[in-house]
């Protein structure tokens, strides 16, 4: 065992009670021991433990909400430094920002916001980390309104890896800050506390349509041209399960008048008529618990993503249905996610998040329950992504996938060049290093 002299905060060691839920991450395809997880309370408890894990020289991890597609919050027989319980949140209405502690998950910081009336564009999941969501983009239902969660970012507090606390805004620590908006998970230091530029918000209107799977051509066709271009205000998303484990649907919030909505939605409504639709009225707040579906501690996926940059031809379209007709089951689906809006309008060079131009992000999901579902699962994915290559461009750095062979360029495109000196200036032994981390050269 090792000494934990030095380390503070909520310490669990390797086979202590607790030890069992505290070493999984959300993802239970991955199952990791840890020897000691430190739940932080404060930033000194997070600049002892780089300290502690240096002296050590023992492996570490950063977790915020664990959620994390290929478990990189966790690491065998090391430390995990866990940022969970980091839970202060300082509203300042009048300025228009909130100062929120690297803890919060989705819907509470929706939830605490939303008493003041305000939000910030974020994700959908309730339990997701607003941390991890936030350093590698952030895309959620208001994003072509207000941009990724990280273009709302206005400054980062962070642990480095000596130990020291310091601050990275547009004033400070300027590169540190264009990395972390993209690519600051777990690269750098790890971050503590964000500052968030908010956004006033009250009612607004969201649509369901679902199609038969027979329609599924027609509907992709249709949406692909018509949802990143749509009005800023209205973010849409397409989900196509596979044929025989349930509809087509197409939902999206648009922040105005549900008779504004309805007129916004009828070309995409008489294009390919939907078998039922919905649209409705709610507070903002009402939408965003709704969206986010019943609360699961746990699931076991295999999920990837690519983005697109041009509609899908006619060949892409018969690929995607040939796939979505033979799924190995029992749940398989391809999301669509629109861009366009306000996360097209910056450049792609203005922070590390790099695909701006992109009309649509796709993810390929897969989950199940018995592990000899595991294996046809993860080919279903890695074959389906590989056959679409040729129509696609990139990934996701939230989607995170170590199939992707070329990551650094399909997460960073050209940025990674200068990723690579922020890496160099600012962790030059690599202190914080994972298997997607950013590399020194
Ligand atoms: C069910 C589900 C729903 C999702 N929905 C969305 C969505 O709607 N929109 C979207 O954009 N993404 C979504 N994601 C993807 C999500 O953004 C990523 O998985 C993200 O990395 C999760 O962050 P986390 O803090 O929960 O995860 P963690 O596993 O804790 O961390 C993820 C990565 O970030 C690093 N990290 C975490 N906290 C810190 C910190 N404080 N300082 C430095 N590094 C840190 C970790 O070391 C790790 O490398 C979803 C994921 C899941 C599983």
């Amino acid at each position: 065992m090792p000494r934990i002299e030095g380390l503070t905060g909520r310490v669990i060691m390797e086979g202590e009670p607790g030890y069992e839920e505290a070493r999984l991450d959300f993802n239970t395809r991955f199952s990791k021991f840890p020897k000691v997880i430190v739940y932080c309370m404060n930033e000194q408890d997070v600049a002892n433990a780089v300290i502690w894990a240096r002296k050590n020289k023992m492996p570490f991890r950063v977790r915020g909400g664990g959620h994390s597609y290929e478990a990189f919050s966790l690491v065998d027989g090391g430390l995990v430094i866990d940022v969970s319980e980091l839970l202060h949140v300082k509203i300042d209405k009048i300025g228009g920002t909130a100062h929120v502690g690297a803890g919060y998950r989705i819907l509470p910081l929706y939830e605490a916001l939303w008493k003041q009336g305000l939000t910030i564009p974020s994700g959908t999941c309730a339990t997701t980390g607003v941390s991890g969501l936030t350093l590698g983009g952030g895309y959620g239902y208001l994003s072509r309104l207000f941009g990724m969660t990280c273009d709302n970012l206005l400054e980062v507090e962070m642990v480095n890896p000596w130990g020291r606390i310091i601050q990275a805004s547009e004033e400070n620590h300027t590169d540190l800050f264009w990395a972390c908006r993209g690519a600051g998970d777990g690269n750098f230091g790890v971050i503590t506390a964000f500052t968030f530029r908010v956004h006033p918000i009250g009612d607004v209107a969201h649509y369901n349509m679902t199609w038969d799977f027979s329609d599924l051509q027609k509907v992709v066709g249709f949406w692909q041209e018509w949802a990143p271009y749509s009005d800023d205000r209205l973010t849409s998303t397409l989900l196509l399960h596979a044929q025989d484990q349930g509809a087509i649907l197409s939902s999206g919030i648009y922040v105005g008048w549900e008779k504004e909505l309805r007129q916004l939605l009828r070309p995409l409504q008489e294009a390919v008529p939907p078998k039922t639709i919905s649209i409705r009225s709610a507070s903002w707040i009402t939408a965003a618990r709704m969206l986010a579906g019943t609360m699961t501690r746990h699931a076991t996926f295999k999920n990837t993503s690519a983005y697109v940059y041009e509609p899908f031809s006619d060949e892409a379209l018969s690929i995607l249905t040939h796939y979505l007709s033979n799924a190995p089951g029992p749940s398989n689906l391809v999301m669509f996610d629109a861009y366009g809006g306000a996360i097209g309008r910056v450049p792609p060079d203005a922070t590390a998040f790099v695909h701006r131009r992109a009309l649509i992000m796709i993810q390929y999901q897969s989950y199940w329950e018995n592990n000899r579902e595991e294996s046809p699962n993860t080919q279903w994915i890695e074959q389906f992504r590989s056959a679409m290559l040729p129509f696609t461009r990139g990934a996701y750095r939230n989607y995170c996938d170590l199939l992707i062979s070329d990551w650094p360029t399909a997460y960073f495109g050209e940025n990674i060049a200068k990723l690579k000196k922020v890496k160099k200036m600012y962790d030059p032994e690599n202190v914080f290093h994972y298997e997607q981390s950013i590399p020194l050269e």
